[in-house]
């Protein structure tokens, strides 16, 4: 079977094209520009038949119940030439096959479930921390849905004394995005966090807010892997403070001996790497073709 995967990010649009073991035979990636300028390109990168499914891991929110009228479609975005855009219906009807949809780290928590650093597990999460900051959640052996999706990266999280910066999103004064993206980390220090790697203090602050949401994230999903990728997490000096400042928040409250004896395989970056989110999406592709199969 051959597969599309489709990855879009608010950076960058990844396509790809692979079979239904995980493996990405050809790739490329466009900078992300508006509908008008990318689905041509992207249609014909999949077109002629070279594809039996599709799936579309993307930046949100996103409308995922099957119910609404507007599923398939990218719903509020901030992205505005991507506001209300149908982009299942739009790849249905260009490509003719099976369309997978879901977040962009609902699909990256799955490609780590299925390939990756959670395999085997029927509860784990995906942390991204780059330009936002995304959480993928699967739970009970599906990626969760809801009400909307997962959009924990806009968690509360204490504001640390002594950190005097705002915040940068625009919707809350102190949500974990807001003070610990890319973005932010750039405003608060006046650099891009990839040349601050030697300033100690950086990643003792930015460590604990994200230390802070993952507590939270491991006191409310009881997640069997939590997995922090993103470009921010290639200061990987941040993995052990992390761990640590998660085991004094929880304060011995659950005692299992994967938290007290093996953190180190518990929080962890993803074992696909920068991949996760591709092999996610063509997972999601191989997923819809064989529910649409079994809906015959
Ligand atoms: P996106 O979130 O846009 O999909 P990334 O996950 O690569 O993409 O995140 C981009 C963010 O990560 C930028 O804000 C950038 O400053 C930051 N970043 C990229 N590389 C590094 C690095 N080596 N160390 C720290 N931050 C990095
Ligand atoms: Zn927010």
């Amino acid at each position: 079977m051959r597969i599309g995967a489709l990855e879009a990010g608010g950076t960058k649009i990844v396509c790809a094209i692979g079979d239904e073991n995980g493996k990405i035979e050809i790739r490329v990636s466009y900078p992300t520009k508006t509908p008008g300028e990318m689905m041509p390109k992207i249609i014909e990168f999949f077109g002629g038949g070279k594809i039996d499914a599709l799936g579309i891991g993307c930046f949100g929110p996103v409308d995922l119940n099957r119910q609404s009228p507007a599923y398939g479609y990218i719903t509020s975005t901030p992205k505005l030439a991507w506001a209300d855009y149908n982009i299942v219906g739009a790849f249905v009807e260009a490509l003719k096959v099976p369309v997978g949809f879901d977040t962009d780290v609902n699909g990256a928590v799955l490609g780590e479930v299925v390939f990756g650093a959670a395999r085997g597990c029927d509860a784990a999460i995906y942390i991204t921390v780059g330009t936002g900051v995304g959480v993928g959640v699967y739970a009970n052996g599906a990626l969760l849905h809801g009400l909307v999706h997962p959009e924990a990266g806009h968690v509360l999280v204490t504001k640390r004394e002594g950190d005097s910066y705002r915040g940068k999103c625009p919707y809350h004064a102190n949500c974990l995005e807001g003070l610990a993206a890319g973005p932010a980390i750039m405003e608060r220090w006046g650099k891009p966090a990839a040349e601050l790697a030697d300033r100690e203090e950086v990643w003792e602050l930015e460590s604990d807010y994200i230390a802070q949401a993952v507590t939270n994230y491991i006191l409310t999903l009881s997640p069997q892997k939590v997995i922090l990728g993103g470009g921010v997490m290639h200061q990987e000096q941040m993995f052990p403070l992390v761990r640590k400042k998660v085991l004094d928040k929880l304060n011995f409250y659950l005692k299992n001996d994967i938290l007290l004896k093996h953190i180190g395989d518990y929080i962890v970056p993803p074992m696909l790497g920068d991949d996760a989110g591709i092999t996610g999406a063509l997972l999601l592709g191989r997923q819809e073709a064989q529910r649409q199969a079994a809906a015959g």
